[in-house]
């Protein structure tokens, strides 16, 4: 029998379900969220150790420039988090050579100096490309297209994103000059790794020339971490009345003839909701069905992660050291799995982060999780987990041009991914962008199940806190609650619950 009625249940309190329970919320919704972990935020959680406030995964905010999506959304929420920019956004290491990406005209000299000025014209290629990526994605569009969203995209669409037609079915590395130097490669290789998932030869082109285009649309420091654009999120979901329930598994989604019917929670209570967000990765949502999940030919090689979390004591580093780092180890051997690195330092001076003036890090690694599964069976866990620790300092020294002795040092495997998310064989980091699976063959935000939508990083467009945004926008969109619409109208003052407000009636109005 079924404990309470709500508008809406979401599974999974990560960003993306997150959001999407904030706006049903902020719109007058019911809503219901059932969270595996004790804290919000999934793969862009935090944790506490030892005098420590580490990231779990993701560090790099992005979304707080003039047409970022966390910004329009917080602000739709009566929400506001100051985020300071970050120039250099990154400091990327090769061997030999170090580049600084900034997001301003520096970086035009910067990659000048690093690569030479005959690559030009692939750099104004990329940036010209990803402009029009990103005047066509602040429009909030829904892909892939099908008849259901055809009204959507018919009111966002304009004439001149069909120039982006053009780029289907290729690949970003076709606009690299064929005499492209392997340090210009591997840079390019490097930074789509953390952004696409996926080399240069595999990656969507205009989705890749967007994802080397980050920097441009603005690197952010928030106080206390990425994780307080969750905390951020839950705490409005409250305030709009909706109800988080930590430490509760969805066991099961419900359907019958009609469609969706409702969720089963792993401590035998059942949630009754006229319609469900399912917040979750692709193939956990496929497990609550009951459906056992199958590798996607579509999507080839997915990715789990390795993560330190370190400790360092005050003095360890200067204070204008850049927060993020990416270090290649060795140009000769494949990227991830311990020989690619991206290194997040907390900002001099963050108190709540690090213990007497110190630094909390999170090292974070591509991990093949075959790799690791294999080490597992076969009894070589702890082996494989002493060899990245070791690489994954190297790395740390590398960034930091001194030998680091950590105060506090921690590793997380797929294993402990598969542990405090739930994610489906730890893997993370959502669907590569690959050529196969972006875009227009990505996957829906709808399930072919009346009632049940998807979010998430392996939903359309895919990862990143603002990737799963737009999902989550997209899957509450069928449900009669229009983000364009909440944020033009968002007059509603912080602190007050809209249950009366015209919106929450428009929603009542589309959930029967
Ligand atoms: C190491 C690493 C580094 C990254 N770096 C960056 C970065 O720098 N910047 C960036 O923007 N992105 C980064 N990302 C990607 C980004 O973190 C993710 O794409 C995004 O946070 C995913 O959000 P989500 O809500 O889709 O999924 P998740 O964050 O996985 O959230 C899903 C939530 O659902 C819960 N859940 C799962 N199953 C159930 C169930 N049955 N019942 C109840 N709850 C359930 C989980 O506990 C989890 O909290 C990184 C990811 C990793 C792993």
């Amino acid at each position: 029998m079924a404990d309470s009625s709500f508008d809406l249940a979401v599974i999974g309190g990560g960003v993306a379900g997150l959001t999407a329970a904030a706006l049903a919320a902020r719109a007058g919704a019911r809503v219901f969220l059932a969270e595996h972990h004790n804290v919000p935020g999934g793969c862009a959680s935090f944790f506490q150790r030892d005098g420590y406030r580490f990231d779990v995964g993701a560090t790099v905010v992005n979304g707080f420039g003039p047409r970022g999506i966390h910004r329009r959304v917080l602000e739709s929420l009566g929400v506001t988090i100051a985020a300071t920019p970050l120039e250099p956004t990154m400091l990327v290491h090769l061997p030999g050579m170090q580049i600084a990406r900034y997001g301003d005209a520096r970086w035009r000299d910067e990659r000048i100096a690093a690569f030479g000025e005959r690559f030009e014209p692939f750099w104004h290629a990329q940036e010209r490309i990803a402009d029009r990526v990103w005047d066509f994605a602040a429009r909030l569009p829904t892909l892939p297209a099908d008849l259901a969203s055809a009204w959507h995209l018919a009111r966002v669409f304009r004439p001149r994103d069909l120039a982006l037609l053009q780029y289907q079915g290729q690949s970003i590395a076709r606009l690299l000059p064929h005499d492209a130097s392997p340090e210009l490669r591997s840079f390019i290789d490097l930074q789509l790794l953390i952004t696409a998932q996926a080399p240069a030869s595999e990656t969507d082109l205009a989705l890749g020339a967007a994802a080397l285009d980050i920097a441009r649309e603005g690197t952010f420091h928030l106080a206390g971490g990425i994780a307080t654009i969750a905390t951020a999120l839950a705490r409005a979901i409250r305030r709009f009345g909706g109800t988080i329930a930590y430490r509760t598994d969805v066991a099961r989604i419900r359907t019958d003839r009609r469609g969706f019917s409702g969720i089963e929670l792993a401590d035998g209570r059942t949630i009754a909701a006229r319609h469900a967000v399912a917040a979750i990765p692709y193939e956990n949502v496929l497990q609550l069905l009951g459906r056992a999940p199958s590798p996607s030919s579509r999507t080839g090689q997915r990715w789990s992660a390795v993560t330190a979390y370190v400790g360092l004591e005050a003095g360890d580093l200067p204070d204008d050291f850049p927060l993020h780092h990416q270090v290649l180890l060795d140009p000769r051997v494949p990227l991830g799995d311990a020989n690619s690195l991206f290194i997040s330092f907390s900002a001099p001076g963050e108190r709540e982060r690090a213990r007497n003036g110190g630094r909390a890090l999170t090292i974070s690694t591509h991990a093949d999780p075959l790799r690791w599964e294999q080490a597992y069976s076969a009894g070589r866990g702890s082996e494989l987990q002493r060899a990245y620790a070791q690489q994954m300092l190297a790395g740390l020294e590398r960034a930091a041009g001194k030998r680091i002795v950590p105060s506090f040092f921690e590793l997380g495997t797929p294993r402990t991914f598969e542990r405090y998310t739930l994610r489906y064989r730890g893997l993370v980091g959502g669907t590569p962008q690959r050529i196969e699976s972006a875009n227009l063959r990505a996957r829906s935000h709808r399930s072919g199940i009346k009632g049940l939508t998807l979010c998430g990083d392996t939903i359309f467009p895919g990862q990143s806190t603002v990737g799963v945004t737009l999902s989550a926008i997209n899957a509450v969109r069928p449900f009669g609650i229009d983000f364009s619409a909440l944020s033009a109208s968002a007059s509603v003052g912080a602190g007050r619950p809209v249950s009366d407000s015209a919106s929450a009636l428009a929603l009542r109005a589309t959930i029967p």
